[in-house]
Parts: C-alpha cells; structure tokens; sequence
C-alpha cells in the first residue's frame, strides 16, 4: 500500500500553472519525502538525463 505523507503534501502543494522546472523539483522532493504515487516516467526520465538517480529504499528514512 502506498503511503501518503500528508503534512508534506500540505506544505508542497504544486501550482496548477507550474512550470516545467517547478514540477521537477516538486517530483525530486515528494519522491524523497512521499511514496503516495510513482514518478511520472516523462519526469523521472528528465530527472535522470540531470544526473538524478532514484533513491533505493535504503537511502530512504
Ligand atoms: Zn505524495
């Protein structure tokens, strides 16, 4: 079952008009901090050709 983080959720919340680098950056941190979806592969793909890795479950608290 996925968790969500919700006090997190509630202090990021992601603009509807956000820009490309906003939904990034939004994606790299609730990655991190949340695990209530996947990464959409469009963002996930852009965030790895920055030299992104995916966190493993043991880089994860
Ligand atoms: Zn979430």
């Amino acid at each position: 079952m996925a968790k969500l983080n919700r006090e997190w959720h509630l202090q990021h919340k992601l603009p509807r008009n956000a820009t490309r680098e906003e939904r990034l950056d939004w994606h790299l941190l609730h990655a991190e901090n949340c695990q209530c979806r996947e990464m959409p592969e469009s963002i996930r793909l852009e965030l790895e050709a920055r030299g992104w890795t995916a966190p493993t479950p043991r880089s994860l608290k």
